[in-house]
């Protein structure tokens, strides 16, 4: 089979919502540069009502969204191809890395096998990586995690590896749910991550976690930071993410009352925020 290879320029803030109605029309391999996209779709996929709408989607983003170029390649070369441009990668204690990968774990390092069959939870977001970073310094073995979008599972899974008791995943996602749960078993943490389909009403009101983490959008996380809160032990922990710097103020002013700001970090225009529950 052959392969359209579309070269779309696009900024990086539209790049994730772009890519989602993408995957809905069997577009594959997304690689992200700075202002564009990188991906690819089986030629004779792509009809016209397709084209129009990623030209009616790019007309929506403000700036010079245009699908730049388009060439056909080789079913054969079209795997290589972005295959090699997926590159395992160091994240603070982890190494996470496609299954294909010959790379070795060297030193201490603690393996996360993830394959990228969705661009978000592949490690090669900013925001995966903020979030893969905090965790070491915010979980206590023995800890019960909550892991609100999980996507590809990756969060869950280090903290299974890290030395969690349970991990209770989570997305709204059908697809995702299915991806992280193959992921679990892949990364032979079966006994200790559990992925539901829904959101945080799929989350035993009773049922309580030393640490909840969250990477979605701003908007969300506001949402759901009540119920987030409200399943935290005492002294539990919050880890957020999917944030713009700018978009701090908005969940400070949302925190629930007994919830406290413990911590920022930032990649980019990406931050990562810590919150912890003080007295009981
Ligand atoms: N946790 C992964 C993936 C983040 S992508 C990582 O850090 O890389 C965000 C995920 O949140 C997506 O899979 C999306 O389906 C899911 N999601 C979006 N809104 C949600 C909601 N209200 N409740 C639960 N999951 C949600």
């Amino acid at each position: 089979m052959n392969y359209l290879k579309l070269v779309i320029s696009v900024a990086g803030r539209y790049q994730e919502s772009l890519i989602a109605e993408l995957m809905e029309m069997e577009f594959n391999g997304f690689e992200q540069q700075e202002e564009r996209i990188i991906t690819y779709v089986p030629r004779g996929r792509l009809s016209a009502g397709d084209r129009e709408r990623i030209e009616g989607i790019l007309a929506d983003c403000p700036g010079e969204g245009r699908v730049e170029s388009e060439k056909v390649i080789a079913d054969r070369n079209w795997n290589e191809q972005w295959e090699r441009t997926i590159r395992p990668q160091r994240i603070g204690p982890f190494l996470v890395r496609p299954t294909w990968s010959r790379e070795a774990a060297t030193g201490e390092a603690v393996v996360l096998e993830i394959d990228p069959k969705m661009s978000f939870g592949t490690g090669y977001h900013e925001t995966t990586r903020l979030m893969l970073r905090a965790l070491p310094g915010l979980l206590d073995e023995g800890d019960r995690v909550l892991d609100a979008g999980t996507g590809t599972g990756i969060l869950a899974i280090a903290a299974c590896k890290l030395g969690a008791s349970r991990a209770l995943s989570v997305d709204i996602d059908r697809w995702s749910v299915t991806n992280a749960r193959e992921n679990v078993l892949l990364n032979g943490v079966k006994a200790c991550v559990e992925v539901r389909l829904g959101s945080l009403e799929a989350v035993d009101e009773e049922e309580r976690f030393e640490l909840a983490m969250a990477n979605i959008e701003r908007n969300t996380i506001v949402e759901l930071l009540e119920p987030m809160a409200a399943r935290l032990a005492p002294g539990g922990r919050l880890l957020l993410s999917g944030l713009l710097s700018s978009d701090r103020g908005a969940v400070e002013e949302a925190l629930p009352a007994g919830l406290q700001l413990t911590g920022e970090s930032r990649e980019n225009d990406w931050i990562a925020l810590t919150a912890r529950r003080t007295g009981s």
